[in-house]
């Protein structure tokens, strides 16, 4: 591989006029973007705040659902701008009650979110995103590597997955399924602190309970490849004027873009995790080619320079891949590289049997394996949970999005090891 890196991409941005036309796609603006949107057409700015609310907190689809709003301004409003929403296209419900969506963006690609019910407890959902079509980073082991990145995800592309997935919920799923049994639970655990303050929140603002209590950037994409446009999509979704989340509900997962750590760190109050999935250099180019950019070392230096608050929540996600990152050997290096971690009781490691598929030569080790990694961690005071699997029969766990690639190659019946 070229020294060039995949990721030299032109950077993203908040622009969110569409390539075909003049029309500015409204969902990815903030209040000012609004404003001045509104003055360049020769409205008040003032009404920016009732734009604002009829797309983030009533989430209309459409400028017709604009009551308020004159005849005459909704007219404009559909020839000067649209509201670029994914459309939900398919969705499977798996036995645990996990449902994952397929969704269409306006110019006909597919990207996938995940709600996983009860992740973090009892009636607390956790909906799972994707920040891009598709993916860049090449990991070996990941089905979304293998569709390559399309292109980013808008700001409002990716809280239109969020608002997509309401509005079913709302019309389809009245109830919440039943809670899976204990030992299914997504390991996903929020601060039960946090949890509390935000459900007072809501009772004070007289919202009715949510239906998704977590968000994780840990669908299709490296949302750090994609840092402009989910900031700006964090900032729509903590916005008290509309779903107004807590930022601590958000975590944003990354391969390690270290360069857009920092401006995660400093510009949103989001929590961090850190796909680490090896313990030297050598293999971990070899799974994860970011890592022939940025070094663990440098990784893991610019994880202790996430604000510190923060990085006291900081998870490390470790998916265990058989014979390659699963020894007792890995175990020991991977507690000697949290050590600065420990010192300071930041961090959490997050260890994930490989879900395995056909895109992907990796097995997933036994039962035994898994439980002797684990030991080793715990011993040496790593706090560290075995994640559960959620979804994996309609292919919603980890890693397995990208549905069409997947769905060919079970197709062509490869055994999966
Ligand atoms: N691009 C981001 C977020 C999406 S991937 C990132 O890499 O962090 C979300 C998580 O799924 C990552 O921790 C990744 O290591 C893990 N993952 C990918 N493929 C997997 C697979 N087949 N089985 C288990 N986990 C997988
Ligand atoms: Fe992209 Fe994350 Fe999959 Fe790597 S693991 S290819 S960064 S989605």
């Amino acid at each position: 591989m070229s020294d060039t890196f995949v990721f030299d991409l032109p950077a993203t941005s908040t622009a969110a006029a569409t390539a075909a036309s003049a029309q500015l796609d409204l969902l990815s603006l903030d209040d000012a973007g609004l404003g001045g949107f509104l003055k360049d057409i020769g409205e008040q700015p003032f009404r920016a705040r009732q734009l604002f609310a009829w797309l983030h907190d009533k989430r209309v689809s459409s400028f017709a659902a604009m009551t308020d709003l004159s005849a005459a301004l909704r007219t404009k409003l559909a020839e000067r701008a649209v509201l670029l929403r994914p459309l939900v296209e398919d969705v499977r419900v798996a036995a645990d009650g996990t449902r994952k969506y397929q969704l269409k963006t306006h110019d006909g690609h597919v990207i996938e979110s995940v709600w996983i019910p009860h992740a973090s407890g009892p009636s607390h959902h956790a909906l799972c995103i994707s920040s891009q079509v598709g993916c860049a980073m090449g990991c070996t082991f990941c089905a979304t590597a293998s569709l390559k990145l399309t292109r980013h995800l808008s700001a409002g592309e990716i809280i239109g997955q969020v608002y997509a997935v309401l509005d079913d919920l709302a019309a389809n799923l009245p109830v919440d399924p039943p809670l899976p049994p204990s030992k299914m639970r997504f390991r996903y655990d929020p601060e039960p602190d946090a949890a509390a303050d935000v459900d007072a929140d809501d009772v004070k603002m007289g919202r009715p309970k949510r239906r998704i209590q977590n968000i994780v950037y840990m669908g299709m994409g490296e949302p750090l490849h994609n840092i402009v446009n989910v900031i700006a999509s964090i900032n729509l979704l903590t916005h008290d004027k509309g779903l107004g989340l807590s930022p601590r509900r958000i975590t944003v997962s990354t391969s390690g873009v270290v360069s857009a750590l920092g401006r995660l760190g400093q510009e949103t109050g989001v929590h961090l995790a850190i796909s680490l999935n090896a313990t030297t250099n050598e293999v971990r180019k070899e799974i994860m080619p970011v890592t022939r950019r940025w070094s663990l070392e440098q990784l893991l230096e610019a994880c202790r320079a996430f604000p510190a608050e923060r990085r006291r929540r900081l998870t490390f996600e470790y998916v265990l891949l058989k014979d390659i990152n699963d020894t007792d050997i890995d175990a020991r290096r991977l507690v000697q590289l949290l050590k600065p971690f420990r010192k300071e009781e930041d961090g959490k490691v997050n260890l994930i049997p490989f879900n395995a598929h056909p895109l992907s030569p990796f097995g997933r080790p036994d039962d035994e394996r898994v439980e002797a990694f684990r030991r080793i961690l715990d011993k040496a005071g790593v706090a560290c949970f075995v994640r559960t699997t959620r979804g994996l029969d309609i292919d919603a766990a980890c890693g397995m999005l990208g549905a069409r690639k997947l769905e060919d190659a079970r197709k062509n019946a490869l055994p999966i090891i």
